[in-house]
């Protein structure tokens, strides 16, 4: 399955990349092998490194280079489900407790990426979501309340209050507090070069073929021979996974475009990151060298567009939306680029064991949110790994 077709922005940005990676020698067993070098698997190795556990990352391509490659990058405790939202689907404890865990795991991509030798371009940014028409500007006032009842970061901004704010006009908006902007294919770079150092075992290039649990053990099959491990975690991204047809996932596209660097980005107050009310929606973020990154325009097929002049079109789009939000920028189209994307029917990512066994888990993080249910989730998996408590792991599990 192509996960992405067109020209990607991110792997422009990474100047040094070792194309002369080897693989090391199989080791006799693993702690864990983890299938799939994305940003989950890579948060993973990660979380999991940190507790001393011996690791091995399987990848039959590179590090990096499936959905993670294809991410715009913004990190944001707000969800595609709004608040109010989630509270009528899974009751108000649990959806403030996930968004609280989404909101932590914000704060916790950053810690990650301070450890880190090289920079990522993650940085602190506010999020402004505004109402796409004046009907959902009741929907917003409803999360708003939601919001500030359960004591999260966000303002309610007029529309008089957005016009002394940003070039354009909507009739509302939300603006929440603590989000980020990262460079999703630098940090999965940057993780993997600072675990080498930890001996954290990168495997590319190689396909993992079957998994077998037995009582004590797992073995995987792979192109190159045989791995032994104590567990085994699934972060295979929007590719079908074993554990059955992508669970409750639906698999859509969607397209994004980096423009040429922008001369005076004056106008756009704080770079915050700008989304909407809409479904699909459209969404907006700078990049480190003045560029716009756009994305949005969802179409319900799961392969990534193969036609380049789908994606052109796409991008026209894409460029026009920023023009509109904008007018004064001269705004050329430098990377566009259509891509499969995976949302969970729930809205909630898929992150936990395979119900019928005791060492397959899967880190499964459907959404637009996904880096933060890759953050999230390699939590849950370290303490299920290690047989720690872990009571948000109920909201996520593979069998809910
Ligand atoms: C256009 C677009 C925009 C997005 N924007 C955002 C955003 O702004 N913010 C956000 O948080 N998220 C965003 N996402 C979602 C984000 O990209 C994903 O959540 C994230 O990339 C998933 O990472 P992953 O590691 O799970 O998957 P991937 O990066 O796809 O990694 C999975 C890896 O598994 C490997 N693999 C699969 N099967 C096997 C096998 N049998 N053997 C060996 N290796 C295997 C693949 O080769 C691949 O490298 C966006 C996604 C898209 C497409």
């Amino acid at each position: 399955m192509d996960l992405h077709n067109g020209e990607l922005y991110w792997p422009t940005t990474l100047k040094n990349r070792q194309s002369n990676h080897k693989n090391p020698p199989i080791a006799a067993h693993y702690d864990v092998v983890i299938v799939g070098a994305g940003m989950s698997g890579a948060l993973s190795a990660y979380t999991l490194s940190q507790e001393g556990l011996k690791i091995a990352i399987v990848d039959k391509q590179t590090a990096a280079s499936g959905s993670s490659s294809a991410n715009t990058g913004l990190l944001q405790f707000s969800n595609d489900i709004m608040l109010h939202e989630l509270i009528e689907q899974i009751g108000e404890e649990n959806a403030v407790r996930f968004y609280h865990l989404c909101q932590q795991a914000v704060e916790q991509l950053e810690e990650v990426s301070k450890t880190l030798p090289e920079s990522s371009e993650l940085i602190r940014r506010k999020s402004i979501c505004f109402a796409s028409t004046e009907e959902d500007v009741k929907k917003l006032m409803k999360e708003y309340d939601a919001l500030i009842k359960n004591n999260f970061p966000v303002e309610y901004w007029t529309k008089e209050e957005l016009e002394s704010h940003l070039p354009f006009s909507k009739p509302a908006a939300l603006i929440t507090y603590g989000d980020a902007e990262v460079n999703p294919y630098l940090f999965v770079n940057n993780i993997f070069s600072y675990l080498k150092n930890k001996d954290v075992h990168l495997f590319e290039q190689v396909e993992v073929r079957n998994v077998q649990e037995t009582k004590d053990k797992v073995t995987v099959d792979t192109s190159i021979g045989t791995f032994s491990a104590s567990n085994v975690i699934y972060a295979t991204g929007y590719e079908t996974p074993p554990i059955g047809d992508r669970i409750g996932a639906d698999i859509n596209r969607s397209y994004a475009i980096a423009t040429e660097p922008i001369e005076d980005l004056s106008q756009w107050e704080d770079k915050m990151l700008i989304w909407e009310t809409k479904r699909p929606y459209l969404y907006l973020r700078t990049t480190t060298d003045g560029r716009i990154i756009a994305g949005g325009l969802d179409e319900d097929e799961p392969e990534a567009p193969q036609n380049e002049s789908w994606i052109d079109n796409r991008a026209t789009r894409l460029k026009q939306e920023i023009e509109k939000l904008f007018p004064m920028q001269t705004v050329e189209v430098a990377y566009s680029w259509g891509a499969s994307f995976g949302e969970s029917l729930d809205n909630l990512p898929y992150i936990g064991k395979q119900p019928d066994k005791g060492r397959i888990f899967y880190l499964l993080g459907y959404g637009g949110n996904g880096t933060v249910y890759s953050m999230l989730g390699s939590h849950i998996l370290r303490d299920l790994i290690l047989q720690r408590p872990n009571k948000d792991a109920e909201l996520v599990k593979l069998d809910r």
